[in-house]
């Protein structure tokens, strides 16, 4: 018989295989102590949620020769205030902003690659540094990493139970090999993601709709870890209807679609809803400032689908999508490939482009081009849609990653209800997200708060683990 692997207690146990995993790991066996990776996905799939990504953001001081910059603390801080509308725990989001100041340094100690400064849709060059190989670029550097500084990393297992007393983890069980196993270590760094692919979870808070909804990350994010510290005592953090969710094409797979399937068209025409009437304001403000908005509000739609709609004036001046345009040469003709009813579609497009008034356009800027006299008025780059041919996207909410956490402190140590700190466990990335994301986003910061609370999580569970 196989000898078992968990035989012998470790340091410091991890759960999940991401980012935030990762640099907890990493961290925990640079100070020397025995660290085992637990991660519910197989070795192909390994990362989560990190796998998909393309960029972290960072303050800096604009030497970096793979940004634009600079990008001050307190710049950084007014967007995160902005976007969360001041529900943030300040603390910690200071502590976020001023320790993502070392993370380029640090990844590159890690042997973590960037590439120069991108343009492109989302603008973030002064902002956001690119790993050069996207997510999973990363993910290899920091996996073989961790792999030469002697952590274990044990793939296609998933934590099924864990013992906690008092606060105090003792013991993980886990499903290893097809059959149960229990790990013990001295310290637990909690890292196993949100429960956004959890969708009997999400319907508590969205009822049916939620079945409508696309999970744009892995489908090993289940929540499972979450559930079970929050059965154990610990305090929750977060709004559990809260999340990052984007509107992406319709015909995505249900999970895992990643980044290829969003669309950047909303702005450049109208949306419209299942009845063929338009929502919201498609122009109210650039899209980097609202992409992550329409996710929610296609998720309040009949149906939770919406079309977005542009004509041959348009079709070129957004990123490709993955999936070609529904395509036709009246919007009579478009309707019905749509399930749309024409004489409303009809209605609507001519209604619009009545409103519209004379500007000029300028997609860079917020520019002078509006709608006068809607009830839901196109407050930029509103112009008529009047060129064939007319084209269409359908279009889900995808949702990224949730807000409802874990709460920790600025040790990155998992908090109590009550508020006592816990004796040996600590949590990093989206399973503790919600602590600095009371709501919205601002793009990037997933992988900062992984990496600047998994590097904390790391370190402290490695301190507790030698004394
Ligand atoms: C399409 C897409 C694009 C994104 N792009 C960006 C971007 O460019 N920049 C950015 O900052 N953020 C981005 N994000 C958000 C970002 O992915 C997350 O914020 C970040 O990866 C979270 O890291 P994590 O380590 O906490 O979670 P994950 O990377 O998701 O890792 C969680 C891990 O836990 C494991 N796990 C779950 N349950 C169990 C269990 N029971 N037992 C054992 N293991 C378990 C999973 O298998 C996984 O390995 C994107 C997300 C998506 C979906």
């Amino acid at each position: 018989m196989a000898s078992d692997p968990f035989q012998e207690p470790f340091d410091v146990v991890v759960l999940g295989g991401g980012n935030a995993a990762l640099c907890a790991a990493i961290s925990a066996a640079r100070a020397g102590r025995r660290v085992a990776v637990i991660e519910g996905a197989p070795e192909f799939y390994r990362g989560g949620n990190t796998r998909h990504t393309r960029n972290l953001r960072c303050s800096h001081d604009g030497t970096a020769p793979t940004m634009t910059g600079p990008y001050e603390q307190a710049e950084f801080l007014d967007d995160l205030y902005r976007v969360t509308g001041g529900q943030t725990d300040p603390a910690l989001a200071e502590l976020t902003i001023a320790r993502s100041r070392e993370l380029l340094g640090w990844m590159d100690e890690q042997g973590v690659l960037f590439q120069p400064p991108l343009g492109g849709t989302l603008s973030l060059g002064k902002t956001n540094a690119f790993f050069l190989g996207g997510g999973r670029g990363m993910l290899n550097a920091l996996y073989r990493r961790a792999e030469n500084l002697g952590v274990r990393c044990f793939y296609d297992t998933p934590v099924t139970a864990l013992t906690v007393q008092d606060g105090f983890f003792v013991s993980a069980t886990v499903r290893h090999a097809g059959r149960d196993a229990t790990v013990r270590g001295k310290a637990l760094v909690a890292a196993a993601g949100g429960f956004e692919a959890n969708i009997e979870w999400l319907k508590q808070y969205w009822g049916a709709a939620a079945d409508n909804f696309l999970i744009r990350g892995t489908p090993f994010n289940r929540g499972d870890v979450l559930r079970m510290l929050l059965d154990a005592g610990i305090a929750p953090v977060g709004d559990p209807t809260q999340c990052h969710a984007v509107a992406i094409d319709a015909r995505a797979p249900k999970f895992d679609g990643g980044i290829a399937t969003r669309l950047d068209s909303v702005v450049f025409g109208i949306m419209v809803n299942a009845k063929a009437q338009r929502f919201y304001d498609e122009g109210e403000d650039t899209w980097p400032k609202r992409y992550a908005i329409w996710g929610r509000l296609v998720a309040q739609q009949p149906g939770q689908i919406a079309y977005s709609i542009v004509d041959s004036q348009s079709i070129r001046l957004f990123m490709p999508s993955i999936f070609p345009a529904i395509q036709a040469n009246s919007i009579a003709e478009l309707a019905p490939k749509l399930s749309l009813d024409p004489a409303a579609l009809e209605k609507t497009v001519a209604d619009f482009n009545a409103a519209v008034r004379p500007g000029t356009f300028d997609h860079t800027v917020l520019d002078d081009c509006r709608t006068e006299g809607l009830v839901i008025p196109k407050s930029h780059w509103a112009r008529r849609i009047e060129k064939p041919p007319f084209y269409a996207y359908p279009l889900r909410p995808g949702i990224t990653f949730t807000y409802l956490g874990v709460r920790v402190n600025e040790e990155s140590r998992i908090l109590l209800e009550g508020g006592k700190p816990s004796g040996n466990m600590f949590a990093a990335g989206e399973i503790m997200a919600g602590n600095v994301l009371g709501k919205g986003y601002l793009a990037g910061i997933g992988m900062t708060i992984g990496a600047v609370f998994g590097r904390l999580a790391g370190e402290g569970a490695a301190r507790h683990a030698r004394n």
